[in-house]
């Protein structure tokens, strides 16, 4: 008797030209069909998963947010509240207006970040971003100002964007974009020691139009390098912007502001005005007169500092956080079968050098790295199975001589 020939009854392969060939109750299936479905419906769960993580934004509320950023940062508590408030009314815009027609059109709330080099600004933004598991990217305003022609650099930022999320245009349209040092597209002209300067504003007039939402069309590379590649279309109407920068010398602006403000009032003002940290007054009026035009300031509607960080928060930046540096070093010592046991001095130690430094927490990462340098370069190779860093030996490594050189690095 002949025999029947089986086929798969998706891709109609003989059970010869398969590996296994599986029974149904009215039909086959192949192995390689199997796989070719798994890939489909893994890559249709990873979308419906984003797109669920998206409405599951709303479930956040602002306590919540807050509670999540206080695991990796440290103090700026003020900064928190107001981000927390304002990325959970972000999203909570975005999700109103992808239901349906709404007769109260929320508006979308960027957000000023002032505050001193390394104090949490970019972390902030960061952890924000991990939290709601929205892309996310960096630009450097600076970088806007060198090429002059602004629109090619706008696409570019939001091509990075694209990138942090293999190019998939609704999550990028959602996603979170930082700018840093926007303070350095200010205007000079209120600057005496700048005549002239056309080129910030230049950078701000063009930024406008990105911050309230417009369609861009975007090269998937971020160049102008590929003529031949279709253009992306973005649209930036629901992208939430961080703007960023240390605003060096603005506390001048704002205690002029607060002076003028004071006359006629007595001075009881001025009496409760903690000098110490003049940008806690900051207001979108002190950014103006820094050099951001009011346009700008219009589309970054929440303006927040950050404190300066003193030793305490410092300490705390060491050991602290989710991912501390100190965390982040016992691990990787770790991984060698080294246990690191620190010398309690030794963090203040590090803390008072840190300070030294003036660059906030930053300051921390290089010395630790210096203490570290030698330990990790020696014990992996040694039979050690504990470094033990002490008060002598952390003094020892930050001699006069390596610390210059670490200040000439940092
Ligand atoms: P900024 O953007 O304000 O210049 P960053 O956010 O980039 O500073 O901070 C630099 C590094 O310093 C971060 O990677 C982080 O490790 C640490 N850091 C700064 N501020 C804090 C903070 N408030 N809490 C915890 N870590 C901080």
């Amino acid at each position: 008797m002949e025999e029947k020939t089986v086929n798969c009854s998706f891709c109609g392969r003989t059970k010869q030209e398969t590996d296994v060939l599986i029974a149904g109750t009215t039909g086959h299936i192949c192995n390689l069909c199997i796989s070719q479905a798994h890939e489909i419906i893994s890559e249709e769960m990873e979308h419906k998963g984003r797109k669920d993580l998206v409405k599951e934004l709303t479930l956040l509320k602002p306590i919540e947010i807050k509670e999540y950023l206080d695991g990796f940062v440290i103090g700026q508590d003020h900064a928190k509240k107001v981000l927390s408030v304002a990325v959970y009314n972000h999203y909570k815009r975005v999700l109103q207006e992808s239901s349906k027609e709404q007769e109260v059109e929320i508006e979308k709330s960027n957000i000023m970040m002032v505050g001193k080099t390394g104090t949490g600004k970019t972390l902030l933004a960061r952890s924000i971003a991990k939290m709601l598991n929205v892309p996310f990217t960096i630009v450097d305003a600076t970088v806007l100002t060198e090429a002059g022609y602004v629109g090619e650099d706008v696409e570019g930022i939001l091509s990075r964007l694209l990138q942090d999320c293999d190019f998939d245009v609704e999550m990028a349209e959602r996603g979170i974009v930082f700018i840093d040092e926007i303070d350095k597209i200010a205007r000079k002209s209120d600057n005496p020691s700048i005549t002239r300067d056309v080129s910030g504003e230049g950078v701000q007039q063009a930024m406008l139009k990105l911050l309230e939402g417009t369609v861009v069309n975007v090269p998937p590379q971020g160049g102008r390098k590929h003529p031949d590649q279709k253009y992306i279309k973005i649209n930036t109407k629901n992208i939430l912007f961080v703007c960023g920068g240390a605003f060096d010398g603005i506390e001048r602006h704002i205690r002029n502001r607060m002076n003028t403000n004071a006359l006629g009032f007595g001075n009881a003002t001025n009496q409760q005005i903690d000098d110490s940290n003049l940008l806690q007054y900051i207001s979108p009026q002190d950014v103006k007169s820094f050099g951001i035009i009011p346009e700008l300031i219009g589309r970054l509607p929440v303006v927040t500092h950050l404190d300066p960080l003193d030793k305490k928060a410092l300490r705390n930046i060491l050991t602290e956080p989710k991912n501390s540096i100190i965390k982040q070093y016992r691990k990787l010592f770790e991984i060698d079968d080294i246990v690191l046991k620190i010398d309690p001095e030794v963090f203040e130690f590090i803390v008072d050098r840190a300070e030294d430094f003036q660059l906030g927490a930053r300051g921390l990462r290089s010395i630790c790295e210096a203490l570290m340098v030698d330990a990790m370069f020696e014990l992996p190779s040694s039979n050690e199975k504990e470094f033990h860093l002490t008060l002598a030996y952390a003094k020892e490594m930050l001699s006069q001589k390596k610390l210059r050189k670490l200040r000439a690095v940092s």
